[in-house]
């Protein structure tokens, strides 16, 4: 939706294809609180406040998934529902999807960024579950801030670099939960703690927590662009901080593409870089 007002006040007619709802993912978050300029706000609002914004601008919404991109050459189609879209350039800004651990809880207390909601629980007792670079990551984020840090990960050694693990084995607020996996989430509407059950032993433990964050990977949806665009091992699109793909006059925005940090700055920072180089290109 940045890209989408960057390119509307550039005068360029611009059309925004969306499968589900605008905002992507930040709409699950009832708090953002690292937003430049916006002191705190419900994830939701933020996304109708750019979305209406966009509109104003000129931008023009399209409620269908996208099935597929050609490269022409001067030109893209994209073809969406049963329709084909003919455009100059294209931006792809097709995000992540976060994987569960497979149990519900409805309440509040899980979530899927630390760096996000870190803070909420700042002095209190949390989890992480994962083994990988972004549980470890996390786990040593949230030590700083928090209590007490258990990291919770089913096998017994970890995927991540190994200088993580032994910085976190110095932390004395870090407790390594290894071969377990979590079986419970205790509470009503606020997460009172986590079941982890230990995978030899098959003894459970109750592990008091206000929060559980959830690092077992994430998933681009990026195989409807990858006749067109070169993605890595991972599905992610190809592209550095310019966002230009492997395919010319077509972009890549925000969390689908290969990137360290994935968060809304970094996105809508992506938005304007990709919209003034499709504006260019197009030119
Ligand atoms: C619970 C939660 C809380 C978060 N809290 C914060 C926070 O406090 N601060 C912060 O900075 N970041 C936060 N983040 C991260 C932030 O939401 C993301 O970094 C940001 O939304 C990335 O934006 P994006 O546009 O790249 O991708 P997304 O938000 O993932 O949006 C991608 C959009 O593309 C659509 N799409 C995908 N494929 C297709 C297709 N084939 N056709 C049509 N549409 C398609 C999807 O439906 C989706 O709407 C949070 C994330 C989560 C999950």
């Amino acid at each position: 939706m940045t890209a989408a007002l960057y390119a509307g006040r550039a005068g360029k007619s611009v059309l925004v294809i969306e499968k589900e709802s605008v905002g992507g993912q930040i709409i699950y978050s009832p708090r953002v609180e690292n937003y430049p300029g916006i002191r705190s706000i419900s994830g939701a609002d933020y996304a109708v406040g750019l979305y209406e914004q966009a509109c104003a601008l000129g931008a023009e919404f399209l409620f269908d998934e996208v099935v597929s991109l050609k490269d022409n050459g001067e030109d893209k189609t994209v073809t969406a529902g049963q329709k084909e879209y003919k455009s100059k350039s294209v931006i792809i800004a097709s995000g992540v999807r976060h994987r569960h651990l497979g149990i519900e809880f409805l309440g509040e207390g899980v979530s899927y960024c630390a760096v996000c909601d870190g803070a909420f629980y700042k002095g209190k007792a949390v989890a992480v579950a994962g083994g990988g670079n972004t549980a470890l990551s996390d786990a040593l984020f949230l030590s700083n801030i928090c209590k007490k840090v258990y990291l919770i990960h089913r096998r017994d050694t970890f995927r991540g670099e190994k200088k993580s693990v032994e910085i976190l084995s110095k932390k004395e607020n870090v407790e390594f939960v290894l071969e377990s996996n979590i079986t419970a989430l205790n509470g009503a509407d606020t997460l009172s703690g986590v079941t982890v059950k230990n995978n030899k032993t098959g003894i459970e433990t109750a592990l008091a927590v206000n929060c559980l964050f959830v690092a077992v990977g994430q998933e681009p949806s990026n195989a409807v662009f990858a006749s067109v665009t070169a993605l890595d091992e991972s599905g992610f699109i190809i592209a550095s901080e310019n966002c230009k793909t492997s395919a010319s006059g077509i972009f890549a925005a925000g969390d689908c593409r290969t990137k360290d940090v994935r968060q809304l700055t970094t996105a809508a920072a992506d938005g304007a870089i990709s919209a003034i180089a499709a504006c260019n290109y197009s030119e």
